[in-house]
């Protein structure tokens, strides 16, 4: 049985993508933690970090700072950028196609880890996509 996230990657279900080739993809996570939380993903479906080959890791994590540099270039109110790698179910992991939450973080946004995203419109989803997207392919083709 696929993962959610490879149904995403094979078009089954939509998603707001800031980006996709032929090892990584990132897109906006369904219930955002914060406005922006992305979601980097190696195409090769892993489940855990101890079986992710280091070069695909390399890729997730040069990926997730291109990210968190984009988004802060679109959004100036974005002051940090928290990283959360869960891997494996004790460790909060709900997806089994381990991934990279890239999280936005503004002064005082009261965010607490451990909590969930609420709900979010795919509209509002699609327009944070957006605004990354074309921002990343700017820094990317640099
Ligand atoms: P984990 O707990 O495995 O580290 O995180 C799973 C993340 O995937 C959660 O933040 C959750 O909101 C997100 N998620 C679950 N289902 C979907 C989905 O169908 N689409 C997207 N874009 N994100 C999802």
């Amino acid at each position: 049985m696929p993962s959610i996230f490879t149904r995403i990657l094979r078009n089954e279900l939509p998603a707001s993508f800031v980006h996709r080739d032929e090892v990584v993809a990132a897109f906006l996570d369904i219930q955002p933690l914060t406005p922006g939380h992305t979601l980097v993903v190696p195409v090769r479906e892993i489940a855990s970090l101890s079986d992710l080959p280091p070069e695909i890791l390399a890729r997730v994590t040069a990926l997730g700072q291109e990210i968190g540099l984009a988004i802060r270039a679109v959004d100036p109110s974005v002051t940090g950028i928290n990283w959360l790698l869960c891997d494996g179910p004790d460790a909060g992991q709900e997806v089994p196609h381990i991934h990279l939450h890239v999280i936005p973080r503004r002064k005082g946004d009261g965010l607490r880890f451990g909590g969930k995203g609420s709900k979010t419109e795919r509209a509002d989803l699609d327009d944070w996509a957006s605004r990354i997207e074309t921002c990343l392919k700017d820094r990317m083709a640099k």
